[in-house]
């Protein structure tokens, strides 16, 4: 085919879901890519169409192009990527080295930058942790993995609209999405529950919400910071029960006095948790971190998708720059 035409298929360097990954050299120049073949229509259709829109961004995987082989099979040809931020995390815990602030600062610049990209351009990744953050061997970060991306259209705003979107942390899924939502949902739960994504969900997911927003990767990203100020996952839940329960021994009971409206998630009636007296809060989870680096977090893990501050918001934030300052990219290590 095509692509045999144009690739070198090397070895395979991983596999998820609907997809294997396998190193490739283009035979025109030789430059190393990844090959990502998948297996899933939805998935494949979904991921191009994310990456299509979001090419151009720094701490976005650039996709070279992609071929379509029969109904079902997309290979895309993607930049390689040696690493991940699940292997800085691991590598770091391993060591027992907590991540210097500035190096920290410059990962999570990174990351902000990159959700802020997707975000402005209405795309929801809705998969976002460690392991979807990979890394280039010079230290640049890149959100990948856009498999279960959505691309969101307002109510009432023309879909082929081409002016860019203005990032607006309001936005919901359309009701053809929701339709969409509802063939998906089982697929969706069983590829969840076999892989660690549990941990990175939002509250309202958890309930059952079939119209949220852009706020859900927010909270997963405020996830994702928790666990590289601790280097330990912040919700590690087992099930998601005990996702939600975990979540509520922290911040409290979700109630009408925390976020007005969450009564009515579909399945706010059907899972009722105890009371729990006296709340653990995020700081207990972020022992020796600083307040600023809690309050951080805090803009992010909440249950009020409203309260929660956007990428853009938290680039602003005086964190970034206050002593130590973010290291340069090029002095972030970057592992083997
Ligand atoms: P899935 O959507 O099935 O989870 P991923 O995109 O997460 O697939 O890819 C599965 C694995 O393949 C990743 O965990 C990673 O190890 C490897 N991989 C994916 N994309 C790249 C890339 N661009 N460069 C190098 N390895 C990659």
């Amino acid at each position: 085919s095509e692509i045999i035409a144009k690739y070198e298929v090397m070895e395979r360097v991983g596999s998820g879901a609907y997809a294997d990954v396998y190193r490739g050299r283009r035979l025109s120049d030789g430059l190393i890519v990844a090959l990502k073949e998948i297996h899933d229509y939805q998935s494949a259709f979904r991921e191009i169409d994310a990456l299509q829109l979001l090419q151009g961004f720094p701490n976005v995987i650039v996709m070279h192009e992609y071929f379509w082989r029969d109904d079902e099979d997309a290979v895309l040809v993607l930049e390689f990527l040696r690493t991940d931020l699940a292997t800085v995390i691991a590598d770091a815990a391993k060591a027992n080295q907590p991540l210097p602030a500035g190096q920290l600062k410059r990962w999570m610049i990174q990351i902000l930058s990159g959700v802020d990209a997707c975000h402005s351009n209405m795309v929801l990744h809705r998969d976002l942790k460690p392991s979807n953050l990979l890394i280039s061997e010079n230290g640049l970060l890149k959100i990948a993995d856009f498999g279960q991306a959505r691309i969101l259209t307002e109510p009432g705003i023309d879909n082929d609209d081409t002016s860019p979107n203005t990032p607006d942390g309001n936005a919901t899924c359309t009701t053809s999405d929701i339709n969409k939502e509802d063939d998906e949902e089982n697929e969706l739960g069983c590829f969840t529950s076999c892989v660690g994504t549990r941990w990175f969900r939002a509250p309202e997911l958890l309930y059952g919400s079939r119209d949220y927003g852009l706020e859900v990767d927010l909270w997963s990203l405020g996830c994702i910071f928790a666990e590289l100020l601790t280097l330990q996952p912040l919700f590690p839940g087992t099930a998601d029960i005990d996702q939600l329960s975990r979540i509520i021994s922290v911040l409290g009971n979700l109630d009408e006095s925390v976020w007005v409206g969450c009564s009515k998630l579909p399945d706010y009636g059907i899972i009722s948790f105890s009371k729990v007296e006296n709340p653990a809060g995020i700081e207990a989870r972020l022992p020796n971190r600083s307040p600023d680096e809690v309050a951080l977090v805090k803009r992010l893990v909440c249950y009020d998708p409203a309260k929660r501050a956007t990428a853009m918001e938290l680039l602003h934030d005086k964190y970034f720059n206050e002593e130590p300052l973010p290291v340069p990219i090029s002095e972030l290590p970057v592992p083997l």
